[in-house]
C-alpha cells in the first residue's frame, strides 16, 4: 500500500479530515496521485482551493501528486467551488480537484473531486481513485523527463461573472440599486461575491471579505451560527444580507428587517425567479425531502416539480433527465444550469436580486406571499434494512391511508399539504424521518407516527 490507511471521511462529496490528525499531507499526495491516474488519464487538471490556513500546504501537495504522475496542473487560486467545475470544461481539463472542507470548521479539509464533466466524481468513479491509492499500478510516477507541467490562471473567476451576469436581468437590477450586505464568512466567495454584486448595480455592504483573516465563527450559515447578521443588516439599512459557506456553494438569507430565512427559501426564491422568466413549463428539480413551497412556487408560474433522491448528484442527473431550469437542495445550494452543473452561491444571488427588482416590493413582503409550512426533522435508530423492512407495515398503517407513497428513497407519504420522509443515513448506521406540514404540531405529529410504526428510539432531534 502507497499511503497511509484512509480514517478521514470518505464519501462522492469529498476526502474529509482534520488535517494532521485524521488527514495528511502524505494521504492528499497520494490521493491526488490515484485522482492523477485513475480519473484524469494523467492529463490536465485544474486545482483550487478556499481560504483555509492548510490551503496551500495541501494545494502544493495535490500540485505536486497529480505532476509526479504526468497530469498537467492549472492553479487557479482561492476560487468558490462551483468555478473549479466551471474551469474544468472551460481549459479542457480531464478533472479537477477542490481543497475545502465546505462548512466545515477551520480545523478540517477536504478534497473534492470533479471528472471530465465538471461534475463530482460517482461512487464507482470514487472506488477507483481509493483502489488506486491502495495498490497504485506498476510505472506510477513518472521519471525526470515526464514530470507534469504547472501553470497559475485567475481568469475562470471572470469567466464566472460573465455566466452570472449573462443569465439575469442586469439592466432591472440596477435599475432597483438594491442596498445588500454580504457575509463572506472570509472564504471563497470574498474573491467573487462582492464583486458581482457591485457588476449588478448593488450598493455593497461586505462583512467577512478577507481572504487573510480566519473565520470568525464556526462557517456554516445556520440560524444559529449567523444570528447576529440581522442586527447588522438593519444597522446597514440593506435591503437584504447574504451569507456564503466558506467555499461557497451555499447561500443563506437575511430579510430587510434581520430575519434570517433559513436555506430553504434560498432554492423557493431563486426558482420564483427563474420559472417567472422561462415561462410555462418550464421544470424545476429537487430532491424528496425539500420543502413543498416549491411546488406552491412553480404553480403559480405554470411549472412543475420533479423530486429525486437525495443528494446533489441525484438532484444534477434529474435536472439532466428532465431538463430542468433550476433546481438544488434544501440546504441553499441552487443549481443553474447556464452557469455550472453544480450548487453556486452567486447565481443565486443574482436570482433573489432579479426577483426582488421585478417584484419592486421589500423582501419579507415577497417570502410572505409564499404558503409557510413547519419542517420537523429527528434521527432514529433504524439501518437501511430496517427501513425497507419496515416499508409494507408503515404503507398499510392507518394514518397512511389516502397518502402517495414514494418508494424512490426509503420511503414517502405525500398529502395535498403535508409530507413525511423516512430515509436512511448515506454515512451512518441511522435513518431520518422529515415531515412538513401547515404547523409544528401537524409535523411533529407526522414524524411521530412514522417513528412509532417503526419502533425505533430517537437519537437525534
Ligand atoms: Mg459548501
Amino acid at each position: 500500500m502507497l499511503g497511509p490507511k484512509i480514517e478521514c471521511v470518505v464519501s462522492v462529496s469529498g476526502i474529509r479530515g482534520v488535517v494532521g490528525d485524521t488527514l495528511s499531507v502524505e494521504q492528499v499526495l497520494g490521493l491526488a496521485q490515484a485522482f492523477g491516474v485513475a480519473i484524469a488519464h494523467c492529463e490536465r487538471v485544474v486545482v483550487g482551493r478556499d481560504t483555509r490556513t492548510t490551503g496551500p500546504l495541501l494545494a502544493q501537495a495535490v500540485s505536486a501528486g497529480l505532476r509526479a504522475v504526468g497530469c498537467e496542473v492549472i492553479d487557479i487560486g482561492v476560487v468558490p467551488t462551483p468555478t473549479v467545475a466551471i474551469a474544468v470544461k472551460e481549459f479542457g481539463a480531464f478533472g479537477g480537484i477542490m481543497i475545502s472542507a465546505s462548512h466545515n470548521p477551520a480545523e478540517w479539509n477536504a478534497l473534492k473531486f470533479f471528472n471530465r464533466d465538471g461534475r463530482n466524481v460517482d461512487h464507482t468513479q470514487l472506488d477507483w481513485i481509493i483502489e488506486c491509492y491502495k495498490d497504485p499500478p506498476m510505472g506510477f510516477h513518472r521519471r525526470w523527463d515526464g514530470v507534469g507541467g504547472y501553470r497559475e490562471d485567475r481568469s475562470p473567476l471572470d469567466v464566472h461573472l460573465a455566466r452570472v451576469l449573462a443569465a439575469v436581468d442586469v439592466a432591472a437590477i440596477r435599475a432597483s440599486a438594491p442596498r445588500v450586505l454580504i457575509d463572506c464568512v472570509n472564504g471563497a466567495g470574498s474573491v467573487l461575491a462582492p464583486r458581482l454584486l457591485a457588476a449588478l448595480g448593488c450598493k455593497v455592504v461586505a462583512v467577512h471579505d478577507r481572504l487573510d483573516l480566519p473565520f470568525p465563527r464556526n462557517p456554516e450559515p445556520t440560524a444559529h451560527n449567523v444570528k447576529h447578521v440581522g442586527a447588522l443588516v438593519r444597522a446597514a439599512d440593506a435591503d437584504i444580507g447574504f451569507i456564503q459557506d466558506p467555499d461557497a456553494d451555499r447561500l443563506a438569507i437575511v430579510d430587510e428587517t434581520g430575519r434570517y430565512l433559513g436555506e430553504e427559501y434560498t432554492l423557493v426564491l431563486c426558482a420564483a425567479s427563474r420559472l417567472a422568466a422561462a415561462g410555462p413549463g418550464s421544470l424545476a428539480c429537487t430532491n424528496l425531502s425539500t420543502s413543498r413551497m416549491l411546488e406552491d412556487v412553480a404553480a403559480r408560474h405554470g411549472s412543475k416539480v420533479e423530486r429525486t433522491k437525495v443528494g446533489e448528484a441525484n438532484v444534477v442527473d434529474g435536472m439532466q433527465k428532465h431538463g430542468a431550469v433550476i433546481g438544488g437542495e434544501g440546504n441553499g445550494g441552487v443549481i443553474d444550469p447556464r452557469v455550472v452543473m453544480g450548487r453556486d452561491s452567486h447565481i443565486g444571488m443574482a436570482l433573489v436580486l432579479e426577483l426582488l427588482a421585478k417584484a419592486k416590493a421589500p423582501l419579507s413582503e415577497v417570502v410572505r406571499a409564499i404558503p409557510t409550512y413547519a419542517i420537523h426533522k429527528e434521527k432514529i435508530a433504524l439501518d437501511r434494512k430496517a427501513v425497507q423492512a419496515a416499508i409494507p407495515g408503515l404503507k398499510s398503517a392507518a394514518w397512511a391511508q389516502g397518502a402517495t407513497a414514494d418508494e424512490r428513497d426509503g420511503v414517502k407519504f405525500i398529502w395535498p399539504d403535508r409530507w413525511v420522509h423516512l430515509r436512511a443515513s448515506g454515512t451512518e448506521p441511522v435513518s431520518r424521518i422529515i415531515a412538513e406540514a401547515p404547523g409544528l404540531d401537524h409535523a411533529r405529529e407526522l414524524a411521530e407516527m412514522v417513528r412509532a410504526a417503526t419502533g425505533a428510539a430517537v437519537v437525534e432531534h
